[in-house]
């Protein structure tokens, strides 16, 4: 046998290694990204769906993990950030939902009836609309004084 045929395509599987070193080293980066996250349970603060972190990540151009995250339920995109605000519990969580219904006109995008539901079964009543209504009146008086 020549040295020639060992290089043929007879024979010769084809793998993914049809990536190049460097693509590779992207891609087991990212799956080991993906699999830091497996247990962590995350909460979508858009629509209240819980579910593995890892559900949420989403890969894109050429196995660059992206920062965006997608929500498997409501498809909202959002940011780390985001994705992590109802983990850190019921103050921040209501300023976020406050920001999104009063600040940014985002009501459109809340599923507000998971989110009430949510922040009953979390516990997290008492807080969450201490909190809302501290806003509430906070920004009529800043309005009233506007006037
Ligand atoms: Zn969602």
């Amino acid at each position: 046998m020549s040295a020639q045929s060992v290089f043929t395509s007879d024979g010769i599987a084809p793998t993914r290694t049809d990536l190049t070193p460097r693509q590779l080293k992207k891609y087991s980066k990212a799956m080991q990204e993906i699999d830091k996250h497996k247990n962590t349970r995350v909460v979508c603060p858009f629509c209240g769906h819980m579910s593995m972190k890892n559900k949420f990540m989403s890969i894109t151009k050429g196995f660059i993990v992206s920062n965006m995250f997608e929500c498997p339920k409501c498809h909202e995109r959002m940011r780390q950030g985001t994705l992590d605000v109802f983990a850190q519990g019921p103050k921040a969580y209501s300023e976020w939902v406050w920001s999104q219904f009063y600040e940014f006109d985002n009501r459109g995008r809340l599923n507000l009836e998971n989110i009430k539901k949510l922040v009953k079964d979390f516990d997290f009543s008492e807080t969450f609309w201490d909190t809302w209504k501290q806003y509430k009146e906070e920004y009529t008086t800043k309005f009233e004084d506007d006037h």
